[in-house]
């Protein structure tokens, strides 16, 4: 028996859930078919596993070193097996929140794979979701007005180097391992390589990230790249940037040899594993969209800023639409499309009022424009820069890394970008993000009186910095 919805929302992530709880708070009759588990990559194979593995490897970390706090902690040792344990039961207490809120919703969960069928004697438009049910049940027919496509990503790799889950692996398999490497090579210098480069450094383990481009995150601003990657190699880890791996070298043993093009050169690297970080691909096979006019454009499906994709009633969300493929940025595209579906008139998302984290030691976050991008995009910008080592809160910590910086525009006083690398940034760049959604400018900014002693002071000083007015460096 066919069952009729005004909303089926495939894939249960960040996106899907977060669209399903919004629809059912606007009253739609909703459903989501989820393959694997409610919470998707983010709360089962991405941000929260690493955050609380990344917790673990910066509390042995600074352990390790706790005598500079005047602690002494004799004789430290890493338990593995409690690390993951730690990390699975964090996921297994959310997952559960996840599959509360879906009942207090009164979502309906199917737990299948989902396809989109044509045209059906259920709908003259296609739409018509065929469910194959994980429990071997007869397939479910749903029949829905709207459908969100919310099936999210997996990890990509680079043209003939073959994942084979044991020596060469990507963040799922890093996530599940048991034992930690002695040594490994992790290709691909953004978000995920420099998170588990940071941790699994911290843990003990010897790092070389190998980055095609000349600096690691080489989305993030220039001056924030370097300066990670000065700290990062200070604390041990070998970074070799404009470096070209090379598939057809790789060989295999009890570890693994790999090749890589640096500086007109060929130069081996060596380690017990290698990890590949080099991006995700939007999960769009299996899902019928053969049967709908729907455009795939460079691997990912193409929508309107109200996430509807040709076909007016199918919208797409999340990492399957590619752009910024963050857990927010999925949830926030679900809400949207959401309300437009509800027809509540919602704004469009302006993707650079978005932050950015990276949860490596030194952290990293930032919301805007890069000083590159401004010039590039034709300001003429003012920078005002900071460094923690001027502010009491990181010398208290023991983290006096790095530093932030503002770019403006010289004409209008307008706050273009904001940039951190440092201490618990990931936790600071939100009044970043407010001050750009308000249209502050860097003296009203400066003027938001700061709380002494804390690291939010680097902002207001680093507002300050813009005009030349710093009042501590
Ligand atoms: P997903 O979360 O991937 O969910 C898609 C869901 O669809 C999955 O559950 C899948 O099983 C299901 N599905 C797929 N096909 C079907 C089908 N045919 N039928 C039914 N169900 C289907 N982002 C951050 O913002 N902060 C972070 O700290 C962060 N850390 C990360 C760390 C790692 C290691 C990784 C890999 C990613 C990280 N991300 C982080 C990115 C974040 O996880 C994704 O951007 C986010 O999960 C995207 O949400 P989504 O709903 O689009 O897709």
């Amino acid at each position: 028996m066919a069952k009729e919805y005004d909303l089926v929302i495939l894939g249960g992530g960040t996106g899907g859930y977060v669209a399903a709880i919004r629809a059912a708070q606007l009253g739609l009759k909703t459903a989501v078919v989820e393959k694997g588990k409610l919470g998707g990559t983010c709360l089962h194979a991405g941000c929260i596993p690493s955050k609380a593995l990344l917790r673990s490897a910066e509390v042995y970390a600074q352990t390790k070193e706790s005598e500079k706090f005047g602690v002494l902690a004799n004789d430290v040792k890493l338990d593995f097996a409690k690390v993951q344990e730690r990390k699975q039961k964090i996921v297994e207490q959310l997952h559960k929140g996840v599959q509360h809120l879906m009942k207090k919703g009164k979502i309906d969960v199917y737990e299948g794979t989902g396809r989109i069928l044509g045209p059906s004697i259920f709908s003259p438009m296609p739409g018509t979701i065929s469910v194959e049910m994980n429990n071997g049940d007869e397939n479910e027919m749903l029949v829905p007005k709207n459908v969100i496509i919310a099936t999210g990503s997996r990890p990509r790799t680079l043209p003939g180097l073959d994942i084979d889950g044991e020596l060469v692996i990507t963040s799922d398999e890093a996530l599940r391992l048991e034992k930690l490497p002695a040594s490994i090579i992790i290709v691909g210098g953004g978000v995920i390589g420099i998170e588990w480069a940071s941790m699994l450094n911290d843990f003990g383990v010897e790092v070389t990230v190998l980055e095609y481009a000349d600096r690691i995150l080489p989305t993030e601003d220039h001056d924030v790249s370097k300066e990670l990657e000065k700290v990062l190699k200070q604390r041990g880890i070998n970074i070799v940037t404009s470096a070209k791996v090379l598939p057809e070298t790789l060989e295999k043993g009890n570890g693994v040899t790999i090749k890589a093009e640096h500086k007109g050169e060929r130069k081996a690297f060596t380690a017990e594993k290698m990890l590949v970080s080099v991006g995700r691909q939007a999960n769009i096979e299996g899902i019928g969209l053969e049967n709908t006019d729907i455009v795939i454009e460079k691997g990912f499906i193409k929508t309107n800023e109200f996430y509807q994709t040709k076909e007016s009633h199918i919208y797409a969300i999340g990492d399957v639409i590619g752009g910024l493929q963050l857990a927010h940025v999925a949830s926030h595209e679900g809400i949207v499309a959401v309300e437009h579906i509800a027809g509540q008139n919602p704004s469009s998302i302006d993707y650079t009022m978005i932050s950015k984290c990276v949860y490596s030691r030194p952290e990293v976050a930032s919301v805007g424009l890069t000083e590159e991008e401004a010039k590039e995009k034709g300001y003429k910008v003012k920078v005002g820069k900071f460094p923690f080592k001027a502010i009491g809160k990181a010398l208290v910590f023991g983290e006096a890394e790095g530093f932030v910086k503002i770019v403006a525009d010289e004409a209008t006083n307008d706050l273009l970008g904001v940039h951190m690398v440092g201490p618990h940034v990931t936790d600071m760049i939100s009044e970043a993000g407010l001050a750009r959604v308000l249209d502050a400018t860097p003296w009203e900014v400066a003027h938001t009186i700061h709380p002494h002693p804390t690291l939010s002071e680097a902002m207001a000083e680093a507002a300050l910095a813009v005009d030349g007015k710093a009042i501590h460096f």
